[in-house]
């Protein structure tokens, strides 16, 4: 029997979830440059945390256990959205467990 047959079946990913997952489950050396998913003016924002900060009013938003690296965002939306993006990116994969 092979691993996982006694799982339920997980409903069907829509087209959306599965581009999403296809992004965010392969090529973790990209993982820094993988584009956040949030469009913002704001020079700098979703950066990953390499450096210092890179303009007055940027948080750094860093769950630790997330696949999610730290990363600068606008304070307010911009740092919330960061938070749940590193949220969402703690969770397991499928398969993984
Ligand atoms: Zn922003």
């Amino acid at each position: 029997m092979s691993p996982g047959f006694t799982r339920p079946r997980p409903r069907p990913a829509s087209a959306t979830q599965r581009g999403w997952a296809g992004k965010t489950s392969r090529s973790p050396e990209s993982r820094e440059a993988r584009p956040v998913g949030r469009a913002c003016l704001v020079e700098a924002c979703g950066t990953a945390a390499a450096g210092p900060r890179p303009a007055p009013r940027m948080v750094l938003v860093e769950l630790s256990g997330s696949r999610e690296p730290a990363r600068w965002y606008c304070k307010g939306a911009c740092a919330v959205y960061g938070q749940a993006l590193a949220e969402v990116r703690a969770l397991p994969v499928g398969g993984e467990r």
